[in-house]
């Protein structure tokens, strides 16, 4: 019933519209005197504010997170001087304290009263006893709202001098330019700070009016925009003559008119996607977080139905630290009221390419860990709403860890094909499935508009199929989460006709729904390949090297501590400390695996801030592989040992260069290669660079293990041949490949590359051999996302650089390796040196590549094209591999022009093929028969200097005959990069030969690889192996330990038991299917 609804009289659609929006706009000309202006009744000023400013660091300490030195405690202690409304506060990063001192008006008495505090910057309330009350978030919490029943009373508030979304220098309080580097001398103005009365009625009316317009305007032309229009009319006019009782009722009749039965249904969840370093540092995201967090624990209060999801562990692991009692708050909510709800299962929010599958698995690992140990709960969803794309291995990696639900946003954002479907079934590589959702709103900051329920609703790709969708609300970064006004705005909406069903929910129940509906659900096989931000594959390069390597070292380590364990060289006492170091170690280089590290969309000061987390990670763990060396071996004068990690027999040349400048190893089969008259930039970065001097041999190593360094007589010799008549260059051969390079002096040689001595392998369908590794230069500017994109035009900006000053050296060579030299200048004071290296008895050309870089909106690619007739390519992901097109014929395949790859891809064809092998590049690009590897990009947003500095690169190209898996290449690549690029140490030991501890871990088939090989994490004389089947086919190894079995168990990817497994003698047989990940524990 609506007895006193009346139409308007006229029947102007236009004035009656553009009337209620005049009556309720904070931009409208009326804003002075409209509903908007009466949300205060009145304002009085504080009774005294005093400041005090944390002292600025010296540089070249930073300048941000200096906050963390000045507790409460010690600010309080300080001397404050006055402030006054109107005064500028910065400069950027900065921090401010304010002592707030107000008296509540006696007339004011038991009404609602806030503290108002408007600076553009964020700022958080304390009570004058210390305990963090709110964060004021610009634009959308500008307000503190006092305890009832406050008369005097002193607060504190804490200012930081940025942003919501950094300190772009042209931000607008919005999306605008925040993505442009920051600006060191922001100074944000005091505008307002005083106590008003806040009119609750009114705000309850006004937000009425705001969903009453958003239906008469989004439905239009329908009796339901109609009807809304007439309500929202009629309450202007009642409210002009004060009759707010009588506008209440029409709108509280208007919002009950129910839905009906077969409605969409929308779960709503509040959400305040905190990116963990972006546009800011990591120091300023733990502020962020108890900043959004306390005023959402305020709203749980207030709204006992609203409930609100929380990602990445390690966000909650820094409230923690920094805030305890805030953090006991959340600790009590998520156990007993639960609307506070743990979501998601990493650590963080991480990059959905670019990580090992084992840094996946750990995401997950110490992710569920934290929730578990500190909630008791374990999340049953993947939660990735923001990375740029998603791997074909996700399903069967979530499902080794127990989930079988992913959400997502991202994909939304591809820029040439709409993704098919918001509901659906994901299968990964291995044929594991799992259920997906895309919240059919393409947000994840949804604020409550009526636009965006309908368009929750209508934008659905699975109408008729799915009828349930999850609408996120809330503000991110900076935001503070969602507010009052958006869970009014919900909550008038719950049951309207004509709008869908929206409920307050959790994923739980979401995802149950979800699964009565799964039948009728489409399914989606590989990757989710994001039609954008694939720039992220390669920008901020030194990022992405220091991960691979920082993957790598870990595995490293772990071995080693299972060794040591197994053979009693460690006790437990000392493991527990070592196992704490690891696990810190992981958790910081899972940090920097975040969506916005990772892939190079930072701005500068993380990228700083990352490579000094990765120094330490590197040192951390360069002296437990020393101490457990020591502990394995027992020192000594006698031999000399090298410790090979993988699990299986490696016959290599590899490069030594002592630590401490000891003489470098001599003698028989040691060739002395000399690279280059510079050390390397960063020589401190160890083993992971390769020497400008070093010694090489061709040695055989040990499966998982050790073995004497014995340097031995190759059996294909690197040989070289001057070519006749000069100029030109020479030919190098080790009887399995050879190289002719060749030259116009002075220029690029031109190489090709052959099989056997000759050129049988590569010259049928180009007539040619291979030409590898030639450099292309191209124009990379994006529309908009510039550290993120790669537009499809770049392509047609190939060009070679303009190479000068080129100069070619033939380097020392021998026996073990040859070598020469190409070196030039380009572009902007760009240069570049590479070395050709062809080690004996190996079936590779490597190439050691270090570009100093100094372009500006450019992007570098290396060249192979292959004589091979290939309609897909292979490329190496997390646990297996993954084909891609090498063709246009659709707009699918168009969008991947650029596409990730982890350690190698293949090109083949029935008889041949040609793989790449890199250390740390990520980024590909396929058409045809031309492989591109992308080296380097220039993008200068937000980080105005990424990537200008030198750059080392390796790479190799590694023809084969038969198949890349019959040409073991999988294998090549991990030698390459464990073995290959790395300074290899020898160890002093008076253990000999068989004394030497090897083959701890041992596989009789060639097909299944031990990723990883650890000590258990939570159970006591165990190792965990995790092992997956790597060419795509059936297996069935038995896996050989070099130690006494007591039990072996199957586990999941968090060690929780699945099943006992039975085992022979050191031995136990599994089988696997193709690309499957298995993990075991193994009970010594
Ligand atoms: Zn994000």
């Amino acid at each position: 019933m609506e007895p006193t609804l009346k139409a308007p009289i006229h029947k102007n659609r236009r004035t009656t519209m553009e009337q209620i929006s005049n009556f309720i706009s904070p931009e409208s000309l009326f804003k002075d005197i409209n509903l908007f202006s009466k949300l205060y009744d009145a304002s009085v000023p504080l009774t005294n504010l005093t400041k005090f400013s944390i002292p600025q660091p010296t540089p070249p300490d930073p300048p941000h997170g200096s906050w963390i030195d000045w507790p409460f405690s010690r600010v309080v202690q300080q001397e404050f001087t006055p402030a006054e409304i109107g005064q500028e506060f910065g400069p950027t990063w900065a921090t401010h304290w304010f002592k707030v001192e107000l008296r509540v008006p006696e007339e004011w008495s038991g009404r609602d009263v806030h503290l108002r505090w408007v600076t553009g910057s964020e700022s958080t309330v304390y009570s004058s006893e210390g305990a963090l009350l709110q964060g004021i978030n610009p634009k959308f919490r500008e307000e503190f709202p006092l305890p009832p029943g406050t008369t005097t009373a002193t607060f504190y508030i804490e200012m930081a001098c940025n942003h919501i979304m950094g300190a772009g220098p042209d931000y607008k309080n919005g999306w605008g330019d925040e993505i442009t580097p920051p600006s060191p001398n922001l100074f944000f103005k005091l505008t307002v700070a005083d106590i008003a009365l806040f009119r609750e009625d009114i705000f309850q009316l006004y937000t009425d009016l705001e969903m009453l317009n958003g239906i008469a305007s989004n439905l239009g032309d329908t009796h339901i925009g109609y009807q809304a229009m007439f309500v929202a009319n009629q309450m202007v006019n009642d409210i002009r003559v004060d009759k707010l009782e009588e506008a209440k009722t029409l709108a509280a009749n208007f919002f009950s008119s129910g839905t009906g039965q077969k409605s969409h249904q929308l779960f709503a969840m509040g959400h305040c996607h905190i990116d963990t370093a972006w546009l800011w540092p990591y120091s300023e995201t733990i502020r962020k977080c108890a900043r959004s967090f306390s005023a959402q624990l305020q709203l749980m209060k207030q709204y006992p139905e609203y409930k609100f999801v929380c990602s990445q562990a390690q966000q909650l692991a820094w409230v923690k630290e920094t805030y305890p009692d805030l953090y006991q708050e959340i600790h009590d909510q998520v156990i007993n009221e639960k609307q506070f709800i743990v979501v998601g299962s990493t650590w963080v929010e991480m990059d959905g390419n670019v990580p090992s599958g084992e840094a996946f698995m750990r995401q997950y690992f110490y992710g569920q860990q934290f929730f578990r140990k500190e909630f008791g709960v374990a999340c049953k969803e993947f939660w990735l709403p923001d990375t740029f794309g998603y791997s074909a291995q996700i399903p069967q990696m979530i499902k080794h860890v127990g989930i079988d639900r992913f959400l997502t946003q991202k994909m939304s954002w591809s820029l040439v094909n709409r993704f098919p479907n918001n509901s659906f079934i994901w299968e990964g590589i291995d044929g594991s499935q799992v259920m997906c959702h895309f919240p059919p709103g393409d947000s994840y900051g949804m604020s409550g508009s009526v636009d965006e329920f309908l368009k929750s609703q209508n934008n659905s790709q699975d109408k008729g199929r799915c009828n349930n969708g999850i609408y996120l609300f809330g503000h991110g970064d900076g935001g503070g989460g969602p507010t009052r006004t958006i869970i009014e705005r919900i909550k008038r909406v719950q049951n309207v006709d004509g709008l869908p069903n929206v409920r307050f929910s959790v994923p739980d129940e979401f995802f149950e729904n979800l699964a009565t509906e799964k039948d009728k659900f489409y399914k989606w096989v590989g990757e989710l390949y994001l039609e954008l931000h694939n720039g992220t594959y390669t920008t901020q390069a030194k990022i992405k090297w220091y991960n691979r390597k920082g993957e790598i070292f870990l595995r490293e380590v772990e071995e080693l501590m299972s060794i040591a364990y197994t053979m009693g060289r460690v006790d437990e006492q000392q493991l527990a400390v070592d196992i704490e170091e690891v696990d810190s170690n992981w958790k910081n280089l899972l940090l920097n695996q975040f969506h916005d590290v990772l892939p190079g969309s930072c701005i500068q000061l993380v990228a700083e801030e990352a490579w000094r987390i990765y120094e330490e990670v590197f040192s951390s763990l360069k002296i437990l592989r020393d101490a457990y060396h020591v502990r394995i071996l027992g020192g000594g004068t006698t031999t000399k040992a090298i410790y090979n990690p993988l699990t299986w027999p490696v016959h290599t040349v590899i490069f030594m260069k002592p630590d401490n400048d000891q003489d470098l190893p001599v003698g028989e089969f040691i060739q002395t290669v000399n690279l280059h008259s510079d050390p390397f930039e960063n020589q401190g970065e160890g083993r992971f660079r390769v020497p400008n001097t070093f010694a090489a041999a061709l040695v055989n190593l040990s499966p998982s293990g050790y073995s004497t360094f014995q340097p031995i007589e190759p059996l294909n010799k690197v040989t070289y041949a001057a070519n006749t008549p000069s100029p030109g260059f020479g030919t190098f051969s080790n009887g399995i490949i050879h190289l002719e390079a060749s030259t116009a002096s002075p220029g690029l040689p031109t190489e090709k590359l052959f099989f056997n001595g000759s050129d049988v392998a590569f010259n049928d369908f180009l007539n040619r051999g291979v030409e590898p590794g030639r450099f292309y230069i191209y124009d990379d500017l994006p529309l908009i996302w510039d550290a993120w994109d790669v537009m499809d035009y770049h392509l047609e900006t190939r060009r070679e650089p303009d190479f000068t000053n080129m100069e070619l050296q033939l380097l020392s060579y021998g026996d073990i390796v040859g070598c020469y030299r190409w070196s030039a200048n380009f572009g902007n004071g760009s240069s570049i040196i590479r070395y050709t290296i062809m080690r004996c008895d190996s079936p590779m050309i490597e190439y050691y590549t270090i570009v100093d870089w100094k372009e500006e909106h450019k992007m570098l690619k290396v060249e192979f094209p292959a004589d091979v007739l290939a309609r897909n390519c292979t490329f190496e992901i997390q646990y297996g591999h993954t084909t891609r097109p090498t063709h246009i014929n659709t707009s699918w395949d168009m969008a991947k022009f650029e596409v990730c790859g982890h350690k190698w891809m293949d090109m083949s064809q029935n008889d041949k093929g040609i793989t790449v092998i890199t250390d740390s590049k990520y980024g590909w690009h396929v058409r045809e028969n031309i492989i591109q590897l992308s080296l380097l990009r220039a993008p200068k947003n937000p980080d105005a200097n990424c990537d200008m500095h030198k750059h080392f690169i390796y790479y190799a190209v590694l023809p084969h005959v038969g198949t890349f898996q019959e040409a073991d290449v999988i294998k090549k690549a991990y030698e390459l990069n464990v073995l290959g690029s790395n300074n290899i140490p020898l160890m002093a030991t008076d253990l000999v030969g068989a004394n030497l501890p090897n083959s701890w871990v041992t596989l009789s088939d060639n097909t299944v690889i031990a990723d990883t090989v650890k000590v258990a994490a939570e159970i006591p004389r165990a190792i965990c192996v995790r092992l997956y089947e790597s060419f795509g086919g059936y297996a069935n190894p038995t896996i050989t330990m070099g130690f006494g079995i007591v039990r072996v168990e199957e586990c999941n990817g968090l060690e929780n038991k699945i099943g006992d497994i039975p085992h022979t003698g050191n031995g136990f047989s599994v089988q696997f299917k193709p690309f499957q990940i298995r993990s075991f524990l193994v009970y010594f």
